[in-house]
Formats: C-alpha cells, sequence, structure tokens
C-alpha cells in the first residue's frame, strides 16, 4: 500500500510532532485539532523546531521550507477523506477516541488505514468502533517524537498483516524503529517503564533512600540517562498514576499495585514539572 497523504489528529505535544516528522519524510500532512489555537500553537511549534534544527545545521533552509510547506491546519475531521493514512493523537480518553475513531470511519476513504497513538488504551476496543476493524493500529511514538528513533507499532487482535506491514515500512520511511507488539496493558514500554517508576516511589515512601539518591543510584549505577523520579517528573504523575491503574486492572496482579505516595502527590496536585512540584521542585 502506498502512503502519500496522512492526517494527524490532535496538535498537542505528540500530533505536532508527529506530523513534523511525516512532513519531513516527504509526505503531505495535514493537522487537525478541534480548537484553533491549539493548532495554531502545533503549527508554529513545527515551524520553530525546523529553524532550530537549520540553526544546528541539521536541515537544510531549503529542505526546512520544503517540509513546512507540505503541512497545512485543519479544524475538521472530513478533511480525512483524501488521506491514505490518519493517526490520532488526541487526549487519552476512550470516549474521546471511540468517538474520534467512529467519525473517521464514516469519512475517511475506504482503504485508509486508521492508527492510533494512545500510551495505555486498548487497539481492540478502539478497532471495534470502527467498521474496518483490520485496519485500524497503535503507532506508538515517543516523546519528543522528531528526537526518539523507536515507535511501538501494536496490534489489535483484529489487525491484518497488511495494515501491519503498511505501517511498519511506513514506520522505517520516518526513520524510526519499529518494534512489533501484541495488545495487552501498557504495550511493551510502559509494562516495563512503570512498574520501574512505582518501584523507585515505593523506595523514597518506605524510606530506604532520597529522590536525588534514588536517581543517582540509577543514573550512575545502570547508566540510565536520567534517573526514574526525575523522568516520572517529567510524564507528569498523574500520567504515571493512570497507566498504572491501568496495568494493575488489566492483569488484576497486585505486583502493579500503585504507590500510595503517587496517588497523594497526585491527590495534592504535585504532578511533576508542567505543576512547577513532583518530586523536585520545578520553581
Ligand atoms: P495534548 O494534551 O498535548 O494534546 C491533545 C490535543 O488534542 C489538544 O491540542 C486538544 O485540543 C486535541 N483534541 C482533543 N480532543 C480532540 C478531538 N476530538 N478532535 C481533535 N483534536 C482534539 O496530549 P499529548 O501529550 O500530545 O497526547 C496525545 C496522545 O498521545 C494521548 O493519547 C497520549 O496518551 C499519547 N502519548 C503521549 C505521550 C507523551 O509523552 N505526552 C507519549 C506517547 C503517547
Amino acid at each position: 500500500m502506498n502512503i502519500e497523504r496522512v492526517m494527524v489528529i490532535g496538535a498537542g505535544q505528540m500530533g505536532a510532532g508527529i506530523a513534523q516528522v511525516f512532513a519531513q519524510a516527504g509526505l503531505q500532512v495535514k493537522l487537525n485539532d478541534m480548537n484553533q489555537e491549539a493548532l495554531d500553537r502545533g503549527l508554529s511549534g513545527i515551524e520553530k523546531r525546523m529553524l532550530r534544527a537549520v540553526e544546528k545545521g541539521k536541515m537544510t533552509e531549503e529542505e526546512q521550507k520544503e517540509s513546512y510547506s507540505r503541512l497545512s491546519g485543519t479544524t475538521t475531521l472530513e478533511a480525512a477523506s483524501d488521506c491514505d493514512l490518519v493517526v490520532e493523537a488526541v487526549v487519552e480518553n476512550m470516549e474521546v477516541k471511540e468517538k474520534v475513531f467512529r467519525k473517521l470511519d464514516e469519512v475517511a476513504a475506504p482503504h485508509a488505514i486508521l492508527a492510533t497513538n494512545t500510551s495505555s488504551l486498548p487497539i481492540t476496543e478502539i478497532a471495534a468502533v470502527t467498521k474496518r476493524p483490520d485496519q485500524v493500529i497503535g503507532m506508538h511514538f515517543m516523546n519528543p517524537v522528531p528526537v526518539m528513533k523507536l515507535v511501538e507499532i501494536i496490534r489489535a487482535i483484529q489487525t491484518s498483516d497488511e495494515t501491519y506491514q503498511a505501517i511498519e515500512e511506513m514506520t522505517k520511511k520516518l526513520s524510526k524503529t519499529p518494534v512489533e507488539v501484541e495488545d495487552f496493558p501498557g504495550f511493551v514500554s510502559n509494562r516495563i517503564l512503570m512498574p520501574m517508576i512505582n518501584e523507585a516511589i515505593y523506595t523514597v515512601y518506605e524510606g530506604v533512600a532520597t529522590p536525588e539518591d534514588v536517581d543517582t543510584v540509577m543514573k550512575l549505577g545502570m547508566n540510565h540517562p536520567m534517573g526514574p523520579l526525575t523522568l516520572a517528573d517529567f510524564i507528569g504523575l498523574d500520567t504515571c498514576l493512570y497507566i498504572m491503574e491501568v496495568l494493575h486492572e488489566g492483569f488484576g496482579d497486585s505486583k502493579y499495585r500503585p504507590c500510595p505516595l503517587l496517588r497523594k502527590y497526585v491527590k495534592a496536585g504535585w504532578l511533576g514539572k508542567k505543576s512547577g512540584r513532583g518530586f523536585y521542585s520545578y520553581e
């Protein structure tokens, strides 16, 4: 299958990055957001990042102009009608995603593949709300998208081999590395990362070591580029708690029990970097 035209839905942190890498790989890209301000912010963020890449010598001025000219903005989902692939990156909420997929199923071309960038919701359930479940798949990009090389490709139980192969090929065209994953809670990335972060929080909760010391052990001892608590603050403690709940509920196994200290921080509104306070202070 030849993918030439793409629509990315949601112009937030992830959607704007995803639109950027598609445009830089030579595809025609429509970036969609239901909110015009968010759309404008997404597009101007892409332009800024591309101009910075030119300054750093990572892209020529001509490449920047060409890539940026392949991008356009839209606030209607109907604009997906001439696209071969749609990648959804709206808020992490099943109801919202199901609504978007129902609408896309109506308006997108019959051959179009519908992908979701969800980091925790079951792809199988999203696929089931469409009349083309074999053409629905998870395309889990990492943050920040232009920098991170991995894309987890998640097969819903209904996903066809043809759909999987088209997305695997597309991922390579973006100069990223695809990894094939089955649809189970947390996929591979968050199933391994989040329990590690949760355990780091338990280590602080039980008074074994301070957040700084836990991070130092993991950085200097395990060669992690960033300690787990710094990373948790960066991801957002509410997001970490949400994903632990998905794992706990999905597997029904007590080993995924979210640490009470994590719950307490989220209740206090200490959500990490975005709220100014988490395991560290960001004033
Ligand atoms: P975000 O809040 O930055 O952006 C979401 C955007 O979607 C907003 O601009 C919002 O206006 C828009 N939106 C909401 N409902 C919409 C609708 N019905 N139609 C069109 N636009 C709509 O969120 P984000 O961090 O970019 O996350 C997006 C998705 O990517 C989520 O599913 C998230 O789990 C996943 N994800 C996030 C990360 C991360 O590190 N942030 C990493 C991997 C995957």
